[in-house]
């Protein structure tokens, strides 16, 4: 293949972009190389400016869930464009978006656009402090939920619970408010509390982690959250940004029937423009500006270009709903990467989610995921990038497969696996 005219691009960017990435997951760091730069994208495909053709797994982390450039999510997009770009004002379009998601999730009964996943999360954690009067915050090790500040947050060493910043610049104050249960362990829940009985506003998950690579809930875990949440008085938040619209049509709270009282969502609502959603009850929905005390706001929230690619995604998940077709896909893939591995691999995967993890041992939470081989993924990761297939450039994301990836695509990727698999071994 020819990079050249990456390479150029990528020294050309650093001139001007710090690292030369808008986003650190889109540098090769963690593998090795330049990262790649997108001339255009089509279907399941991605072509880098130099035309060269890669069968995407990222699909822009999550969100491509219909594949690029749906002709639908297209034409929305033009129509919306021509009637005006951003408004600053209410649309009618934003109700029908608003009532697309109701729909999808029962546990929602008034809902808020933002502009982001980060967004999101932040504005539903501060709505759940405002509501109950409390500062901490419950997440849990390696779930990511955006670059706010008080959600930057890593273990700490000495008293495990306490996180400590996981970026410079993030105050010990603000993140001293979060504290870290391990993900699928209820015990490390509890005892943060019974440390703090009185003041956990909310617990935050993603209801089956993607940002750790894909580790999946085990059985009662979400129920067990659920149950201590009810128990303590806080309020349980689902980080749906992934899962929302790709597990379900209701996403994780649909599939694995648990009911969170306030979900974020981001990625697939927006069809592929700058988005995030955060919705609940009404008892609680209703604290926010203007009708109550908890502020948040957006001038460009609910957006009409980005609202009407939302409109036309979900509206086209609702009408033939793709979810059944996405797990046999997934599990073709599943099961092409066992029959081509030939060394200690976990394949983690829940319908169209799915990751590689190089390891003998099963994979449960943060420590277990980031104690597997990395240096291997990455030589996997260069092998398929050689061979036209585009995964995450880090062992601990996750693999998207869209409507797009038809078999002949399938079947290609299978091969490359297979020849990727056995260079590693040569
Ligand atoms: N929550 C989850 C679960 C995510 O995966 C992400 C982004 N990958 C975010 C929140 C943040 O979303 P954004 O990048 O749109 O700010």
């Amino acid at each position: 293949m020819n990079q050249q005219l990456n390479r150029e691009m990528f020294e050309r960017a650093k001139r001007s972009i710090p690292g030369g990435v808008n986003s650190p997951v889109r540098s090769f760091a963690r593998v090795g190389g330049d990262p790649v730069f997108v001339g255009r994208a089509d279907g399941p495909f991605i072509y880098d400016v130099s035309e060269n053709r890669y069968v995407d797994y990222v699909m822009s982390w999550g969100v491509h869930i219909l594949g690029h450039c749906h002709p639908r999510i297209v034409e929305a997009i033009r129509h919306a464009a021509a009637r005006g770009t951003s408004f600053g004002m209410c649309t009618q379009a934003e109700i029908e978006l608003a009532e697309l998601i109701k729909q999808a999730f029962p546990s929602v009964e008034l809902v808020r656009l933002v502009n982001s996943g980060t967004e999101a999360v932040m504005s539903a954690v501060r709505l759940a402090r405002g509501f109950t009067g409390r500062a901490k915050v419950i997440a849990f090790e390696g779930c990511y939920h955006g670059h706010s500040d008080g959600l930057l947050v890593k273990a700490g060493s000495g008293l495990a619970t306490l996180g400590i910043p996981a970026s410079a610049g993030v105050p010990q104050s603000i993140v001293g408010e979060t504290l870290l249960a391990h993900y699928n362990d209820l015990a490390s829940v509890e005892a943060l509390v019974a440390a703090f009985p009185d003041d956990v506003a909310c617990i935050l998950v993603e209801p089956v982690a993607g940002n750790m690579g894909v580790v999946p809930p085990h059985d009662g875990f979400l129920e067990g959250v659920r149950t201590i949440a009810d128990r303590i008085g806080a309020l349980l938040i689902f980080d749906e940004v992934i899962t929302g619209f790709r597990l379900s049509f209701g996403g994780a709270q649909q599939r694995y029937g648990v009911k969170p009282d306030m979900t974020c969502l981001g990625k697939i609502i927006g069809g592929g423009l700058p988005i995030g959603a955060f919705g609940g009850p009404r008892s609680v929905m209703e604290r926010l500006a203007p009708l109550g005390d908890v502020y948040q706001a957006g001038t460009l929230s609910g957006n009409p270009i980005a609202v009407a690619a939302g409109i036309a995604a979900l509206k086209t998940l609702h009408d033939d709903p793709p979810y059944e077709l996405l797990e046999k896909r997934g599990a073709y893939l599943e099961q092409a990467l066992a029959n081509a591995a030939g060394i200690p691999i976990q394949i983690s995967r829940v319908g169209s989610m799915f990751s590689v993890f190089f390891t003998g041992e099963l994979v449960t939470d943060y420590a277990s995921a980031s104690a597997t081989d990395g240096t291997t993924y990455a030589r996997w990761f260069r092998e398929l990038l050689d061979s036209g297939v585009l995964i995450p450039p880090s062992p601990l994301e996750s693999c998207f497969v869209s409507t797009a990836h038809d078999d002949s695509v399938l079947e290609e990727t299978a091969q490359a696996f297979a020849m990727a698999f056995a260079s590693l071994a040569s």
